[in-house]
């Protein structure tokens, strides 16, 4: 791997393994590679470390707002309630259209449109 400098301090960064680090709020991410300044102990991240740390949060989100409903009915149509924390997750509200798409036989995928 290359070095990576502490901007502030002018000096090479550490690299080192985070056991736990939170890219974004909330969402804890383990054995995170990182380099750490040895002056002011601010973590530097190379862009691939970004990238990848990115995917996992991304990932980790739809397995938090991954759910599973049983199929009812409304009139002759089939219904799946959507929970709410996907609800605003997506962005999504009553009256407004999404567009459905089959992704193979035992999927599909719910598009909002963009807001
Ligand atoms: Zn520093």
């Amino acid at each position: 791997m290359g070095t990576m400098i502490c901007t502030k301090d002018a000096v090479e960064a550490t690299e080192l393994v985070l056991e736990s680090y939170e890219y974004e709020e909330g969402i804890l991410l383990h054995n995170v590679p990182a380099y750490e300044c040895p002056v002011c102990g601010e973590f530097i991240f190379t862009e691939a470390q970004v990238d990848e740390m990115e995917q996992k949060t991304d990932m980790m989100k739809s397995e938090m707002l991954a759910f599973e409903r049983k199929v009812t009915v409304s009139g002759r149509s089939l219904v799946i309630n959507i929970p709410e924390d996907l609800v605003r997750h997506m962005n999504i509200a009553k009256g407004q259209k999404v567009r459905i798409m089959p992704a193979g036989k035992r999927k599909f995928v719910v598009e909002a449109p963009d807001s």
